[in-house]
């Protein structure tokens, strides 16, 4: 197989490492410009699982905003960010919404919850 070099960014901390990852495939032979392990940790995932929080906003019926911010509880695939956007974009919630509640189960089968971010009252 082919060596070829990846850089990436480390988005794991505000240091944002800039990360040159040789691998051939998905196997990483060296990494550059970490400053930790969890800069290892993260080209390992980005080459082989990436995955993102996705944070974005809900409608909400009856309540004294339009919109309630929500994220999902846990990092998920990134190709499936642009798939649960367009589910999460159909999704009407009826006030009063509270921090936590889930607003969309297993999304997308990923067994990770889209939960809301604050409290928002009814009218
Ligand atoms: S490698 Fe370590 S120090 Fe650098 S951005 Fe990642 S977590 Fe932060």
């Amino acid at each position: 197989m082919v060596e070829e070099v990846t850089k990436m960014i480390c988005i794991t901390c505000p240091v944002g490492c800039s990360l040159e990852v040789t691998h051939e495939g998905k196997t990483i032979i060296k990494v550059d410009g970490h400053q930790c392990k969890q800069g290892l940790d993260y080209a390992q995932a980005e080459l082989v699982d990436p995955r993102r929080m996705v944070p974005t906003t809900v409608k909400v019926r009856g309540g004294v905003h339009p919109l309630v911010p929500v994220c999902t509880a846990a990092p998920i695939p990134k190709p499936l960010i642009f798939d649960l956007l367009a589910v999460l974009r159909k999704v009407e919630l009826q006030a009063p919404i509270h921090v936590g509640q889930v607003v969309l189960g297993d999304a997308l089968g990923t067994g990770v919850d889209v939960l809301a971010s604050r409290n928002l009252a009814a009218i």
